[in-house]
């Protein structure tokens, strides 16, 4: 991919924009675009700059990327869920031996939900994080919808970024990191060159000095970075803090920043041969994981205060990221949008869409959060497509198509017979959310009927009558959401969004943007 019309083959020490910008390492990548960290020698910061394949496609629709993003960041618009929806900085074309490429500056974020999914090993993410992601990403949905006419249109966890706490904080520690690995692979050369003459001398178990800095750190003792809490890496044998002018403490209350970071304490890791194995172990991911694991938020067995009610400092915050294949209420691109996993049932079906095709996205992506799975997880079988199973799975959990739906999309009847039956499946196993939610996942049948009183609205089949972000921010099930109670909307729960232009049906007439 690398290619004439491909990625750009960026590298550190890059300069972009006349020498304002100097690349500083990868931080992910996507279909159509390579991001770096980057430093920006004019502001003085930290940013993440997307390279966009040169291609003439991949430029239109980086341009058209760039047209939402400015509306979006527009310094007139003012809202509750702005700030959960990740702005643009700056954008110029930049030119390299694959082509022309543009090129968007953005605040640097951290990693993406799919990582979250995976560090809770798909078993799910604790309530208390799930409830405050999905107030924040149905305020930014409010915001998006009602305030910018915009449509995500694709709406899954890759797409929605942890935003970090103190960026050149972790930047430093990174850094730091780094220098270390390299010493202790200097030190493990060493060793191994006069391992004899070394294993004499190394205690038998990691605690055998006696000292608890060579121990695990506990399960519930926290971290915290800039305003946010941090996972004890697990696997991580040490940590120390990197050193912070402002830092007079580093006990858990402290709002310091006190890092998580492999022990510097050289001469401690050359005397335990099983410590240096596992730092050796914990820092072997690649640099461009290991910052947005040094970056990473959440912790895996979180200590919240009991009396934390008005505690905005164990917020979690995450922000919509990839605005690629966004569209105009009044202007959509395609009518081949979302990630199959979070497709809604009028787009399978080529009805009408609109707005409401993003609360169903996002109605999936929140019961994976909870749940460590996929909600919708099709497959092709012998007699029947991917389509037919989506179709057939969404019955099963939610119920019938409304014949509304059925009377006004497309392809009814390459799925559907005249009698409204599904052509190729015919044995249907109903096993709605609230069962799925006790059987599967052993909730308890009171928590199994909160969580799917808040999902169905989402999930509702028919796109007009699907509940609108607003409303659903003031739901009960989000009223305990840490750091946000105070988080409401003058909106009824469970309103549809009848009154948002383009809410189940693109506007038609020349689009006003
Ligand atoms: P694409 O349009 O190519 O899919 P994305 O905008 O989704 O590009 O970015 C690709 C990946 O790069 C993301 O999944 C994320 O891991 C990383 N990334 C994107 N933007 C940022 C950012 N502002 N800060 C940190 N990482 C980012
Ligand atoms: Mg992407």
């Amino acid at each position: 991919d690398y290619k004439p019309g491909g990625y750009h083959p960026a590298y550190k020490g890059e300069k972009y924009k006349d020498g304002r910008y100097v690349l500083v390492r990868k931080l992910g990548w996507g279909h159509f675009s390579t991001v770096w960290l980057a430093k920006d020698l004019e502001h003085h910061q930290h940013v993440a700059i997307k390279i966009v394949r040169s291609a003439k496609h991949y430029t239109e629709t980086a341009l058209d990327e760039i047209k939402l993003l400015k509306k979006i960041s527009c310094n007139n618009l003012a809202h509750r869920g702005k700030k959960n929806v990740i702005l643009l900085l700056d954008s110029f074309i930049h030119e390299g031996i694959n082509g022309e490429h543009i090129v968007m500056v953005f605040e640097v974020l951290g990693e993406n939900l799919l990582s979250l999914i995976k560090k809770y090993k798909h078993r799910g993410i604790p309530l208390i994080y799930v409830k405050q992601i999905a107030k924040q990403l149905l305020l930014a949905l409010d915001f998006l919808h009602r305030e910018v006419g915009i449509i995500h249109t694709d709406i899954k966890p890759e797409n929605v970024l942890i935003e970090l706490g103190d960026v050149e904080q972790i930047v430093r520690m990174v850094e730091s990191m780094e220098k270390e690995k390299k010493e202790i692979r200097k030190l493990e050369r060493k060793q191994s060159r006069s391992s004899s003459q070394l294993a004499a001398s190394i205690p038998t178990s990691a605690n055998s000095n006696g000292s608890s800095r060579n121990g695990r750190r506990s399960r519930r003792q926290t971290l915290i970075i800039g305003s946010q809490p941090l996972p004890s890496p697990i696997n991580s044998p040490e940590f120390f803090n990197v050193s912070n002018n402002n830092s007079s403490s580093n006990n858990n209350s402290a709002r310091v920043p006190s890092v998580p970071i492999i022990s510097s304490n050289l001469a401690s890791a050359k005397d335990s041969q099983e410590q240096l194995t596992n730092s050796l172990n914990s820092m072997s991911l690649s640099m461009e994981q290991s910052f947005v694991s040094a970056s990473s938020t959440v912790l895996d067995d979180p200590m919240i205060p009991e009396d934390s009610e008005t505690d905005s400092e164990n917020i979690i915050s995450v922000k919509f990221a990839d605005l690629g294949n966004a569209c105009w209420y009044d202007e959509h691109f395609t009518n081949d949008i979302q990630t199959r996993q979070y497709r809604s049932p009028e787009v399978i079906l080529g009805g009408n869409w609109g707005c409401s095709a993003d609360l169903w996205s996002l109605g999936c992506m929140l019961f994976e959060l909870i749940t460590g799975d996929y909600l919708f997880d099709p497959m092709k079988g012998h007699s029947y497509s991917k389509d037919d199973d989506h179709i057939a799975q969404i019955i099963e959990l939610l119920g019938p198509f409304p014949t509304s739906l059925l009377n006004e999309s497309r392809y009814t009847r390459e799925y559907f017979n005249s009698r409204g039956d599904l052509r190729r499946i015919s044995k249907l196993k109903p096993w709605g959310l609230k069962d799925v939610l006790i059987d599967k996942y052993k909730y308890s049948s009171t928590e199994a009927g909160e969580i799917s009183d808040f999902l169905l609205p989402l999930l509702n089949i028919n796109p007009a009558l699907r509940s609108e972000a607003g409303g659903m921010v003031n739901h009960p099930w989000l009223s305990d959401a840490l750091g946000l109670q105070n988080a409401v909307l003058e909106r009824p729960v469970c309103g549809c969004g009848e009154d948002i232009p383009g809410w189940c049906s693109e506007v038609k007439g020349h689009p006003k943007h």
